[in-house]
């Protein structure tokens, strides 16, 4: 076996050569966030490259936002094919980019940096697709959003467009940034997304095709948490989605079950976003199940 030698505190600790090979040609993606360590999309892109047989490697980096301008300068001066971006730059990094896709610019959040033909630096919104992918064949009409936060966006903004839905409802505990989102949707969409109270959202659950939870309620280590004080008005005409998908079964999905509702966990959409920046920039599509079994083992 390959390796090296470190020398630790109060010994000499071997670390085995794990690594894929690399060449000379392997292209480089990374992602940008603080913290990262939690971040399963170097898993995610490692099997797809791996099945597609792309020479690539990806990998997370800690960047604070101090450092924000010089990692985006990063992309072009080691002329990497692209970038992932999460919490919490996802807004800022917009103001180092080149230009932005319909998407982006409309949910006002960038998920992911590609270089487009003449080198220039793109963000794009693959959140919205990565949201769509698992519903879109459902036949949904209205939906209530839960939060005003980037994925509230992503998700009110695929509603409203891309499903065509009539009515798409936002409440967040903050009034003040759910009506701000109302303005932005619809002011770079031909959409008409409304506000609604938060006091009120158990009871206008009931009244949409598609419950949307787009807030971290109910993510680990919280898991006795969510969005619905009361989800009694849920019923087995609907669609329960959680975006959360640490655990897969959150309690609001659960409840949601109970009530009869069908149910939707945040996995596919973590790989759909996914899907859409492989695909962007290596051409190739992800094999959806060789990523699915390389996060379940
Ligand atoms: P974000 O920008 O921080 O927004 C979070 C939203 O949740 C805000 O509206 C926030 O309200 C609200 N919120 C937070 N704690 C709350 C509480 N205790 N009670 C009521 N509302 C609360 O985060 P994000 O990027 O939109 O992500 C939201 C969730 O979606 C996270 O769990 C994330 O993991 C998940 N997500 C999943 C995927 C996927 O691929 N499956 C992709 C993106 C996000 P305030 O503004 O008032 O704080």
């Amino acid at each position: 076996m390959t390796g090296y030698y470190l020398e630790a505190e109060n010994a000499t600790v071997f670390y085995a050569n794990i690594m894929p090979a690399t060449s000379a040609r392997t292209i480089l993606a990374i992602l940008m966030g603080d913290p990262v360590t939690h971040s399963k999309s170097p898993a995610v892109m490692s099997a797809a490259a791996e099945a597609a047989g792309v020479d690539m490697v990806y990998t997370a980096c800690r960047v604070q936002s101090s450092d924000l301008a010089q990692a985006v300068d990063a992309i072009h001066a080691l002329g990497m094919v692209g970038a992932n971006v999460t919490i919490p730059h996802k807004e800022r990094v917009i103001s180092f980019l080149d230009d932005l896709t319909a998407a982006a610019r409309a949910v006002g959040a960038v998920n992911m940096i590609f270089r487009d033909g003449e080198g220039r630096l793109v963000g794009d919104n693959t959140d919205t697709v990565g949201f769509t992918a698992p519903i879109r064949e459902q036949g949904l009409a209205s939906a209530l959003v839960l939060g005003t936060g980037g994925a509230a966006r992503a998700a009110a903004w695929a509603c409203a467009t891309t499903l065509g839905m009539d009515r798409v409802l936002v409440c967040g505990r903050n009034t003040e940034k759910a009506e701000q989102l109302v303005v932005d949707l619809n002011t770079h969409a031909d959409s008409s997304v409304q506000r609604a109270p938060w006091e009120d959202r158990s009871r206008l659950a009931g009244t949409v095709d598609l419950v949307v939870n787009a807030t971290p309620l109910g993510m680990a280590p919280h898991v006795d948490a969510s969005p619905l004080d009361d989800p009694s008005h849920l019923s087995a005409a609907q669609l329960v989605y959680d975006l959360v998908y640490n655990p897969a079964e959150t309690r609001l999905l659960n409840e949601a079950k109970r009530q009869g509702a069908r149910t939707q966990g945040g996995l596919d959409m973590l790989i759909g976003q996914a899907a859409a920046a492989f695909h962007q920039w290596t051409g190739k599509d992800m094999d959806l199940d060789a990523v699915r079994r390389a996060l379940t083992t």
